[in-house]
């Protein structure tokens, strides 16, 4: 796609179209220029709050795509796609209609999550991706508390596991409903039952309720649990192993538990799912008329607690 169809805007101001000179993009407005480097442009302003990277520690990754496509398949199988998530990208694909010009923005795209090879794989959408590292996924390096492009400049947004890592998930969903336009959608992903992943970079995790709730001024199409109770068990077993050993021990040894315990989650009690859930997702619609009842929060939860 061509940056000029895109629209980019300053992602301080958010309202100056920014210019290519001297292959950087200015600002004219906030008098402030943002880098290009390998290729990716930076569309960060670093001194703002809750952005938490530096300058110096954007990482541009040039992985062996092949390489890691044997990595994943191996990967995929102990450790399993999910379904729910494959069912879900079908379903936001026959929502946008599968028109051609129906645009997508993938935040925290860096790499793909599992579950949405049919999400990048359709070529009758087209993909926009940003995240803080650079891979051959990623079209713009941003930061989703301020994205860099116009107001309603997309079809649809894939957010999965991601604002568990943002300071202000308030304040990416916000920008989010920005950036769609009217009747556009929105898919979210979160991790409940899972131990902290990416180290320093954790910050919050949400109930269906919760997760519900973070997404008011969008109307609900669909919501639900995404790996059980199952799923989470494995997860503190491996954390468990971590304890006395270390990262690549409790990988290794935690494929068993992954394995067998994931299977056990098809026989569990999908009301269960609810109280024990690894994470939820959340599958709505930006309709400008549309008021949140509070009583809507009542509906959400589906577990054994009444
Ligand atoms: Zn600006």
């Amino acid at each position: 796609m061509s940056k000029k169809e895109l629209c980019l805007v300053c992602p301080s101001c958010k309202v100056t179209e920014i210019n290519i000179r001297n292959d950087k993009f200015i600002c004219d407005k906030c008098n402030l220029f943002y880098k290009i480097k390998d290729g990716y442009p930076i569309l960060i302003n670093f001194n703002l709050e809750h952005v938490l990277i530096k300058e110096n520690e954007i990482e541009i990754k040039k992985k062996n795509i092949k390489k890691n496509k044997f990595k994943n398949k191996i990967l995929n199988f102990f450790y399993g796609v999910s379904k729910i998530t494959e069912t879900n990208a079908i379903n936001f694909l026959d929502i946008l209609n599968n028109n051609n010009s129906k645009k997508v923005l993938v935040i925290g795209g860096a790499s793909r999550g599992s579950g949405t090879d049919r999400l990048w794989e359709n070529n009758q959408i087209k993909i926009t991706s940003l995240d803080l590292v650079g891979t051959e996924n990623v079209d713009y390096i941003a930061d989703a508390h301020y994205l860099p492009f116009k107001d309603e400049a997309f079809d649809g947004v894939w957010i999965q596991a991601v604002l568990e890592h943002v300071l202000s998930p308030e304040m990416v969903v916000k920008e989010i409903f920005r950036v769609l336009k009217k009747d556009g959608l929105i898919y979210s992903e979160i991790p409940f039952m899972q131990q902290i992943h990416m180290g320093k970079n954790d910050f919050t995790r949400y109930t269906a309720s919760g997760h519900r709730f973070l997404f008011k001024k969008f109307e609900k199409i669909n919501i639900g649990v995404n790996g059980g109770p199952g799923i989470s068990l494995s997860w503190s077993l491996k954390y468990f192993i971590w304890s006395f050993t270390n990262e690549k021990i409790a990988n290794f040894l935690s494929v068993i538990p992954f394995f067998i315990l994931r299977l056990l989650d098809k026989f569990l009690s999908q009301t269960a799912s609810w109280d024990g859930s690894s994470g939820y997702y959340f599958l709505g619609k930006k309709n400008i008329n549309f008021k949140f009842d509070k009583e809507e929060l009542n509906q959400v939860y589906k577990g054994k607690q009444t």
